[in-house]
């Protein structure tokens, strides 16, 4: 088939990611993104040489401000084959009716409850699942980062229970919004609801917590998990050395914090400092019998943008899982970044 067209609703951190991305395959074409503000991120995108879209009725905001404006949001969504809805949370179930009515596929993201889709998708566990469908929904990404460690837990030993508490970065760099800036919020009621989203993916017995603190880098995750069969270690950093969305860092060459893995980042020149990966302290691995306990730290603001394209692949039927997955990596540098 010729490229996929696909359509950007929603020009902020995710949606931002995700066009740099698209603009990287040879199966894909981004014909445009959308903004409802004439911002500097709207600027960003004409300067970027993307076509910009607009809600019905602002295209003379846009212009007023000297925003070359291609058209309305509905237009782009009728001139896609995909919409990557990356709108905030909630927003994504309202702007279904429009998807339906055009009979335009779409992705939604992890703010969206899982019935929006009727499917969640993780690239590792349920592309072959993906195929042909007309919505699915990519997980968030505190769930992408747990589905990326269990899943290759549970190949290799079999996953008894699992339990993890999520440290949330409180906002992502960019926000102005008000939130914690001297404090530590828990999430009530427990469980949090990352341990049943994991579970719309992948059938593991998960119960997670999780709290707010102040940070915007990452998000830190304290894992402990108990497994049928005898883990060794061996086998299981073999095992997250294999998964090319897996980073191994160590504490002994001086990572020992979220700040240092973004540095990392910095120094070998990826955009945005963005992290594709879920990053693992290798070094953080103890096991005692049945039970692995390790850390492990998710740049919320990237870890979904692979899981989205082979999302698209598979939905359009154009790669299977191993192809998509390659081509995905290596048009991100994922696997390219070792330490
Ligand atoms: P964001 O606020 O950074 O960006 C959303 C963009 O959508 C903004 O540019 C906003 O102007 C635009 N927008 C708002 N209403 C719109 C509408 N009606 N139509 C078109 N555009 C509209 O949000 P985000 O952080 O990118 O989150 C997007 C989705 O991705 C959410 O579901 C979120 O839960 C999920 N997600 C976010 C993160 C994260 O850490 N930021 C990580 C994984 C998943």
């Amino acid at each position: 088939m010729s490229k996929v067209k696909v359509a950007i609703n929603g020009f902020g951190t995710i949606g931002k990611r995700v066009a740099d991305a698209i603009l990287l395959q040879d199966d894909m074409e981004l014909i445009g993104v959308s903004k409802t503000k004439p911002d500097y991120v709207a600027k960003y995108a004409i300067e970027r040489g993307l076509f910009l879209y607009v809600p019905e009725g602002t295209k003379e905001r846009f212009e007023e401000k000297g925003f070359k404006v291609a058209g309305t949001i509905r237009e782009m969504i009728e001139k896609a084959d995909i919409v990557i809805d990356a709108t905030p949370s909630k927003i994504g179930a309202k702007n279904k009716e429009l998807y339906e009515k055009i009979g335009v596929k779409a992705i939604f993201q992890g703010g969206e409850k899982h019935e929006v889709a009727g499917f969640s998708f993780n690239a590792y566990v349920n592309y072959d699942d993906a195929k042909g469908r007309q919505y699915v929904r990519v997980i968030s990404c505190n769930t992408t980062g747990l589905i990326r460690s269990l899943n290759a837990i549970n190949e290799l030993f079999k996953i008894k229970e699992a339990f993890a508490v999520i440290t949330r970065r409180a906002a992502d760099p960019a926000d102005t919004k008000s939130g914690i800036i001297n404090a530590i919020e828990p999430t009530i009621p427990i469980p949090s609801h990352h341990g049943p989203d994991v579970k719309t993916v992948l059938d593991v017995p998960i119960t997670t917590m999780a709290v707010k603190v102040p940070t915007t880098l990452m998000h830190l995750h304290s894992i402990m998990v108990k497994t049928h069969e005898k883990p060794n270690k061996k086998d299981l950093l073999d095992a997250f050395e294999n998964y090319k969305r897996i980073l191994l860092v160590s504490k002994d060459l001086g990572i020992s914090a979220t700040s240092q893995i973004i540095e990392l980042a910095r120094d070998h020149g990826r955009k945005r400092y963005d992290l594709f990966e879920l990053v693992i302290w290798e070094d953080s691995i103890a096991i005692e019998n049945h039970t692995i306990y390790f850390y492990q730290a998710v740049h919320q603001e990237a870890i979904v943008v692979p899981e989205n394209i082979d999302a698209i692949r598979a939905m359009f039927e154009i790669a299977d899982k191993e192809e998509s997955i390659k081509k995905t990596d290596s048009s991100l540098g994922i696997g390219a970044l070792k330490i």
